[in-house]
């Protein structure tokens, strides 16, 4: 059968698993005397949670948090059954008998939610996470109603084992309202006496000992961005993205290249194109400011991006290194995560989370 890993075209996503157990260290080490969980939704941040939740088992991570009910049984899968996976966006009506199927435990965020949690496990308290809400408006008990909550009898039935929050600006250093949840999470915290507290995440890990309680749950900074904005990243690189150049043209002075023929050349350019686009996850927003590395040499997308090619001006780079077969960088080295949402007008958690599924994956360092 043909190796389609080894076949040229598309890009080729290199996961280094080595990289995320450094980086789950590296936060553990960071958030000292707190347990530090690992936030696998979104398929690991696209990295795929059959690789990356054992990988960071073997790290010495045992607490694990996904988004949806879907991303839970994928993680249990993966995950040796000492592995507590929370489930952050609660549960939906009805499905408390899945949750105990699996070992699972909400995150409860409404009244209505723990009083379903709680007369679904009457025969048997089984622990769930309470999430309150101070200040992003989405998902959580309102503060009062989270102290309400602290002395009602219906938590008789749900054996709270985690109360957390969400920061809502925590990548800004001083942001004034990181310092108000901070105080107002205290306040709940107190009401749960016994209870593990939680508020930080991948940037809350950098903010002190503030937000760091019981147990903190970074996500992005695992998978190799950066926690700590406008100052060099303390984590390693993850993920990494070429794709072969598929052919490379001479274009004339007043040529277009490209849907609608957004992009003019200036002077007589050379161009390469790469068989991947938007189908790929790579942002159409890249147009026009993307840029990939041929021969260590930084060269522009020019036209759209297309869903499944991407054109760069190779010009400036060694003819050498711009050839057919020739590998281009998309992400990796210089140009991280970070710096690739940035060149799309985005942020590098929905460049992560945007990875693409014809991509040949290869797991390096498992
Ligand atoms: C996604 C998420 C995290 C992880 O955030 P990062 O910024 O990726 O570290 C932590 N807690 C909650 C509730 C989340 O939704």
């Amino acid at each position: 059968m043909t190796d389609l890993s080894r076949t040229p075209h598309g890009g080729r996503l290199t996961v280094d698993l080595g990289a995320l157990a450094a980086n789950w260290r590296r936060l553990a080490a960071e958030a000292a005397g707190a347990e530090t969980a690992a936030v696998i939704k979104a398929d690991a941040y696209g990295c795929g949670i059959p690789a990356a939740a054992p990988a960071l088992r073997a790290a010495g991570c045992r607490t694990f948090f996904v988004a949806h009910l879907s991303e839970a049984v994928s993680a249990r899968a993966a995950l040796p059954p000492d592995a507590v996976i929370y489930v952050l966006n609660g549960f939906p009506p009805g499905s408390a008998e899945a949750y105990r199927g699996a070992d699972l435990r909400p995150v409860l965020g409404s009244r209505d939610e723990v009083a379903e949690w709680a007369a679904a496990n009457r025969a048997g308290r089984r622990p769930a996470a309470l999430h309150v809400d101070t200040g992003m408006n989405r998902l959580g008990l309102s503060v009062p109603e989270a102290m309400a909550l602290a002395g009602d009898p219906v938590l008789a039935d749900v054996a709270p084992s985690l109360v957390m929050s969400h920061l809502v600006s925590a990548e800004v250093p001083d942001d004034p309202l990181t310092a108000r949840q901070v105080g107002d999470f205290a306040r709940v915290r107190a009401a749960y006496p016994g209870v593990a507290a939680s508020l930080a995440n991948s940037a809350g890990v950098f903010l002190g000992r503030g937000p760091r309680h019981d147990l903190v749950r970074p996500g992005y900074a695992l998978y190799g961005g950066n926690p700590t904005p406008g100052r060099p990243s303390p984590m390693r690189p993850v993920v990494r993205l070429e794709a072969e150049i598929a052919q490379v043209r001479e274009v004339a002075p007043g040529e277009s290249a490209g849907y609608n023929a957004r992009w003019t050349a200036p002077s007589r350019r050379r161009l390469a194109t790469l068989s991947l686009g938007y189908a790929d996850g790579f942002p159409r927003s890249a147009s026009g400011r993307g840029e990939a590395r041929v021969g260590g040499v930084a060269c522009p997308f020019v036209g759209t991006v297309s869903m499944d090619l991407i054109i760069l001006d190779v010009t400036d780079a060694p003819a050498e290194a711009a050839r057919r077969g020739a590998p281009a960088l998309l992400i990796g080295d210089a140009l991280d995560v970070d710096a690739v949402g940035r060149n799309a007008g985005t942020i590098g958690y929905e460049i992560l989370t945007g990875l693409g599924r014809r991509y040949a994956r290869e797991y390096r360092g498992g």
